[in-house]
C-alpha cells in the first residue's frame, strides 16, 4: 500500500479545508470500502481525512414530519432506529439486506452512498478500466458482466452501483445535504450518482472536496406501505442481482400512490418514473404491476449474460407491489 497521511479533523469546515488543501486526499467514513480499495491498488489518496468521528451522528426528526439522517450515521444504527423501522421500514430493510452485520457497524450513511461498483474489473489494477484509469477501455463490455448495467449504460462503462441505501433513498425521495469550499447545498439523491456517459471516473455529481453532511427524508406518504426486496446470488453478503424499494397506496382497489426505483440494473439507482406513471390511477391487480414493469423495462439493453434480469426485474416488481397491495385489502 502506497503510504498515506492520516488527520482526524473536529468539525465540517476544518475537513472542507483540509480536502481542498489536498487534491489527492480523501474523506474516510467506516474506511470498509475505501480501505478494501487502496490495499487493491485501485486508488491511493495521499491523505486520509476521518470524517467518521465528526458530530454529524445524530438522527433528527425535523418539524415537517420529515427525518435528518447525519451523514456519520452508522448503518446499523439507522436500521434500528425505531423512527425508521416505523416511519421509513423500506430503509431499514435496504440497510440489513446489505453487506454484514460488522460491516454495518462500521458503515457510514455519506459512505454508503459513495461507495464504488463492485466490477471486477475495476478493482483489479492488472486490468483496463475506464472508471479507474480514464481513456484505457472497458473490458466488461465485452468480458464478464453478468451483475453489471440493463439499463442506462454506455460504451465506456457498464457497471452498476452497489448502494441498497441508496435505492430506498431514491423512492423516499430523499436528498443528500453536501458541503464544499464554495458553501452547502442539496442534491436530491435521484440526481446524486451519474450515468456512465463518456466520463465513468466521475459516480456522483458532487464535485471533488464536497463531504456529505447529511440525507433529508421528506414525511412519508401517511397512508402507503414500503417494502425492499433483492435478489442475489446467496441469501446474505452478497450485493444485489436486483433489487426493488416500493412504496404503494391503495384506495378502492385503485393505485393512489406510487413510488419504485431500482438497484443492480443501472450505475445509479434507477427511479422508475415511467412504472409509476403506468401505476397512478390504475387498478391495483397483478396484470397492472407487469405492465408497470414493462413500461420501465422496455428501455433495457442487456448485455450478452445478463439478460436474466430483466425478467427478474418484472417478476420481483409483480411480487413486491402484490404483497404491498394485500396489505390494503
Ligand atoms: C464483503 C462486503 C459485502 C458488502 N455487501 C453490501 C451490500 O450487499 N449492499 C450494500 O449496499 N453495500 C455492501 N457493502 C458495501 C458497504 O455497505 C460499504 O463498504 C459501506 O457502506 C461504505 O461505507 P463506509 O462509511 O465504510 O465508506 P468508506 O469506505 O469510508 O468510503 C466510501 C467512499 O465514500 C467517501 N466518503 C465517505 N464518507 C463521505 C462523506 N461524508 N462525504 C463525502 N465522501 C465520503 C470516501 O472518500 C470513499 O470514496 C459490502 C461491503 C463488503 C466489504
Ligand atoms: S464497467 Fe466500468 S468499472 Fe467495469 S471495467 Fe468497464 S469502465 Fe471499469
Amino acid at each position: 500500500m502506497k503510504p498515506f497521511a492520516y488527520l482526524r479533523p473536529d468539525t465540517v469546515d476544518e475537513a472542507v479545508r483540509a480536502r481542498a488543501a489536498h487534491p489527492g486526499a480523501a474523506f474516510l467514513g467506516g474506511g470498509t470500502n475505501l480501505v478494501d480499495l487502496m490495499k487493491l491498488g485501485a486508488c491511493a489518496p495521499d491523505l486520509l481525512i476521518d470524517v467518521g468521528r465528526l458530530p454529524l451522528d445524530r438522527i433528527e426528526e425535523l418539524p415537517d414530519g420529515g427525518l435528518r439522517i447525519g451523514a456519520t450515521v452508522r448503518n446499523s444504527d439507522l436500521a434500528a432506529a425505531p423512527v425508521v423501522q416505523e416511519r421509513y421500514p423500506v430503509l431499514s430493510q435496504a440497510l440489513l439486506a446489505g453487506a454484514s452485520g460488522q460491516l454495518r457497524n462500521a458503515a457510514t450513511t455519506g459512505g454508503n452512498l459513495l461507495q464504488r461498483t463492485r466490477c471486477a474489473y475495476f478493482q483489479d489494477v492488472s486490468t483496463p478500466c475506464n472508471k479507474r484509469e480514464p481513456g484505457s477501455g472497458c473490458p466488461a463490455v465485452e468480458g464478464v458482466h453478468r451483475d453489471l448495467a440493463v439499463l442506462g449504460h454506455s460504451a465506456h462503462c457498464v457497471a452498476t452501483h452497489p448502494s441498497d441505501l441508496a435505492v430506498a433513498l431514491a423512492a423516499l425521495d430523499a436528498a443528500v445535504e453536501a458541503t464544499g469550499p464554495d458553501g452547502a447545498r442539496t442534491v436530491p439523491v435521484t440526481a446524486l450518482h451519474r450515468l456512465p456517459g463518456e466520463h465513468p471516473e466521475r459516480d456522483t455529481v458532487l464535485e471533488p472536496g464536497e463531504l456529505i453532511t447529511a440525507v433529508r427524508l421528506p414525511p412519508p406518504p401517511p397512508l402507503a406501505h414500503g417494502r425492499y426486496r433483492k435478489a442475489r446470488d446467496r441469501a446474505s453478503y452478497a450485493f444485489a442481482l436486483v433489487s426493488v424499494a416500493a412504496l404503494l397506496e391503495v384506495r378502492d382497489g385503485v393505485v393512489h400512490h406510487a413510488a419504485l426505483a431500482y438497484g443492480g440494473l443501472a450505475h445509479r439507482p434507477w427511479r422508475a418514473t415511467a412504472a409509476e406513471e403506468a401505476l397512478r390511477g390504475a387498478p391495483a391487480t397483478a396484470d397492472t404491476f407487469g405492465r408497470a414493469a414493462d413500461a420501465e423495462l422496455s428501455a433495457a439493453r442487456p448485455l450478452r449474460d445478463n439478460g436474466f434480469k430483466v425478467p427478474l426485474a418484472r417478476r420481483l416488481t409483480v411480487s413486491v407491489l402484490g404483497a404491498l397491495a394485500a396489505r390494503h385489502r
